[in-house]
C-alpha cells in the first residue's frame, strides 16, 4: 500500500518549482494592471521576489542533495536518496530508513498510525534545524 508520503528532496524541488510559476504568474498579473503604476512595480517585485527565492531554494537542495546518504533502493533497485532517519525513496514512494531501531517495524500499526508518523516528522523537523 502506498503511503501519502513522499521524498523529502522531491517535495523541496515541487515547492521550487511552484515558486517559479507564482512568480511567473504575479509578474503577468503585473502586466494586467500597467494603466496602475504603482500595482505594477509591486506585483513585479513581489514576482521577482518569489523567483529569486525559488533560486535560493534550489541552491538549498543542492546542499542538501550533497549530504543525504545515497542507496539504492530494495523496492525498484534505483538509486535514491534519503533525507534525516526516514525519507520515501524518490521513485516508487518506497518508505525507507537508515535507522536501525525503525527497521522491521513498518507493517507496525503504531508506524502506520498518524500519530506515529506526525512523531517523526517532528523528530526529523527538529533534527533538520540543527
Ligand atoms: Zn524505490
Amino acid at each position: 500500500m502506498a503511503l501519502n508520503y513522499s521524498s523529502k528532496i522531491n517535495k523541496i524541488r515541487t515547492f521550487a518549482l511552484s515558486l517559479v510559476f507564482i512568480g511567473f504568474g504575479v509578474m503577468y498579473l503585473g502586466i494586467l494592471t500597467k494603466k496602475i503604476e504603482w500595482l505594477m512595480a509591486i506585483f513585479f517585485i513581489l514576482g521577482l521576489l518569489c523567483i529569486v527565492f525559488s533560486t535560493v531554494v534550489y541552491f538549498w537542495i543542492g546542499m542538501l542533495s550533497t549530504r543525504a546518504r545515497q542507496i539504492i533502493c530494495p523496492t525498484c533497485n534505483k538509486p535514491t536518496k534519503i533525507l534525516g532517519r526516514v525519507d520515501a525513496c524518490m521513485h516508487c514512494k518506497q518508505p525507507l530508513t537508515i535507522d536501525k531501531n525503525l527497521e522491521g517495524k513498518e507493517f507496525d500499526e503504531k508506524y502506520n498510525s498518524k500519530e506515529y508518523r506526525k512523531q517523526i516528522k517532528n523528530q526529523n523537523q527538529t533534527n533538520d534545524s540543527n
